[in-house]
């Protein structure tokens, strides 16, 4: 039998079964046995948290021949029709692909029709913020005097677009994001169904990365299963999920309260290395230091909202950390979070981060209370210094580039197996033509585009980033090599996303993946040509325009932007 995800396969069959939405589905229950059915249900909420699967239960409970407390018995006729997807009188519409005014019209000339074999005709309209002005105001019409057999349930992930005059009319169920321990009960009931052993924390690890989405959740495990061994391990849900290992963490953190930035740093590489990424690490330093503030607090709180531990070595160190450093340590993470999504040089940020954070820890209590202008004065004492230092080892690294590059007469030198699969030269073409303005468009819709494919596709494309974009063409950067793989050959995945751009930008880009850590590297050897064509034929027009300011500075205003950086000349 052909291998079936993990969500189709556990789709709840009633309400019981549905994780982590107790109250919407209790209502639910309610409104069925007191019947005191609505007409129009609106259910909101992120993907991923049984929204869909909610509306198909509704529908089969205010149907069943046998319902006990609201719930649908699943065995007679009207519930065995429904869960194979063959009772007409459930109709299932996908606003994101029928947006069409046409199939509204449908639905308005229809509805008057009584059902054929259910007792109420059921209308499950997913994604309904999609539809059309025009759709709108033709559904408009029929909520406005539905008849009595008819059962309106509209699904959406945001409200938000949803026009005001539709949600008057519906009664409107909120659907929470699922709690990681909800998640983390509902993986270990699949694996102990399926036999299947687990590392407690890898269940942690993936109930944590799928950010309250059972559907997520389900398919990052189907992920990490397809590595085989029939043993869900710590270290693949980390690969799979690009976390960072609770310990390591602990270890960072503990390094920078003891001023040992050089261990600190050490940590951080070892985490990259072990294909954590940078947004994911942030993320677990800004939650940890949440956790030391609230263990500071009140520790019987930490126990109810975390999910991790906190290790023994970092509590030992947080005892010298006060609230008020934790604070300051916490925005300056979040600063630097908004910073990094604008940014290929994660790494950097992440370094000059450590330091930031370890002098916080070092400041004390005299210090913070001296007037707010002081402190920031040191702040950018120690910010400049560090921007000189990167900035020396940035044109250590671009001159050696250079050496290394007009040392050689071609740019194709593949030291990477998957290297070699990218075109420099197609590489090359959209970094001659590449704009901040088309980069910063396609982030903006990148995670709408994501959202947009397969879970399985979405789970696999999560771990990746535009890095660079002109007009025609988007380079997306891979942090994992077997993901690349696996990308670089799944063509129907190349067309959806070819498709889904189209959709979101009305752009037809190619795009061109690449591998991240191989990134950077091919950017030098790019800047490095620039160099060589410069001097080679200086007098022609057909070259591509070379950057105004030496690269270095280039590089580091990009980085900083142009009012931190100062160019001194000795
Ligand atoms: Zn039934």
């Amino acid at each position: 039998m052909a291998y079936q995800a993990l969500y189709r396969v556990w789709r709840p069959l009633n309400f019981q079964q549905v994780v982590g939405q107790k109250i919407v589905t209790q209502t639910l229950k309610n409104s069925i046995t007191t019947d005191q059915i609505s007409h129009a249900y609106l259910f909101a909420g992120p993907r991923g948290t049984g929204k869909t699967s909610c509306a198909k239960i509704f529908a089969k409970a205010i149907n069943c021949l046998d319902s006990q407390d609201g719930e649908p018995c699943n065995h007679c006729e009207n519930c065995v029709a429904i869960n194979e997807g063959r009772l007409t009188d459930i109709i299932e519409i996908d606003a994101a692909s029928n947006n069409g005014v046409d199939e509204i019209r449908d639905i308005r000339d229809k509805v008057k029709y009584p059902p054929t074999q259910a007792k109420y005709k059921v209308y499950i309209i997913d994604e309904v913020h999609m539809l059309s002005t025009g759709a709108f105001n033709a559904l408009l019409k029929t909520l406005e005097e539905p008849p009595a057999h008819v059962v309106f349930i509209l699904a959406t992930t945001e409200i938000q677009k949803v026009p005001a005059t539709i949600i008057s009319r519906m009664q409107r169920f909120n659907f929470r994001r699922i709690s990681a321990e909800d998640i983390s009960e509902q993986l270990i009931r699949i694996l102990d169904e399926k036999k299947i052993s687990y590392d407690v924390k890898a269940i942690a690890v993936i109930s944590r990365a799928a950010d309250g989405g059972m559907r997520d959740a389900e398919s990052i495990l189907d992920q990490v299963l397809s590595f085989g061994n029939d043993h869900v391990s710590l270290e693949n849900a980390l690969e799979v999920t690009g976390d960072a290992d609770d310990q390591q963490l602990a270890n960072y953190l503990t390094a920078v309260f003891n001023q040992e930035v050089t261990s600190a740093l050490q940590t951080i590489n070892t985490l990259f290395a072990n294909g954590c990424s940078a947004n994911r690490l942030i993320e677990g330093i800004i939650e940890l230091l949440r956790d030391l503030l609230l263990q500071k607090n009140d520790a019987q709180l930490l126990t109810q909202l975390s999910y991790r531990q906190l290790a023994d070595n970092l509590i030992a160190a947080a005892k010298k950390i006060q609230s008020q450093q934790l604070y300051r340590m916490i925005d300056m993470t979040n600063e630097i979070q908004l910073q990094l999504k604008n940014s290929a040089h994660s790494e950097l940020f992440l370094e000059v981060m450590t330091v930031k954070l370890a002098n916080a820890a070092t400041t004390t209590t005299e210090v913070q209370a001296a007037p707010d202008n002081s402190a920031e004065v040191t702040q950018l004492q120690s910010q400049v210094a560090e921007l000189k230092q990167q900035i020396t080892k940035l044109a250590k690294n671009d001159s050696a580039a250079a050496e290394f590059n007009s040392a050689r007469t071609t740019v194709t030198s593949p030291v990477h197996k998957i290297e070699s699969k990218v075109s420099h030269k197609q590489v090359y073409h959209v970094l001659e033509n590449a704009t901040k303005e088309s980069l910063t468009a396609v982030r903006d819709v990148w995670p709408d585009l994501l959202s947009k494919l397969p879970p399985a596709k979405r789970a696999m494309m999560k771990v990746s980033q535009p890095v660079a974009a002109s007009a025609d063409a988007i380079v997306v950067a891979f942090t994992y090599e077997f993901t690349l793989r696996t990308a670089n050959t799944d063509h129907e995945l190349q067309d959806a996303l070819k498709s889904e751009l189209n959709s979101l930008m009305k752009n037809e880009a190619d795009i061109i993946l690449v591998q991240k850590d191989q990134w950077p590297k091919i950017r030098k050897e790019y800047i490095a040509t620039l160099h060589q064509n410069k001097s080679d034929s200086s007098s022609s027009d057909a070259q591509p325009v070379a950057p105004k300011q030496p690269t270095i500075i280039a590089e580091a205003t990009k980085l900083f932007g142009d009012q931190i950086v100062k160019v001194e000349s000795n």
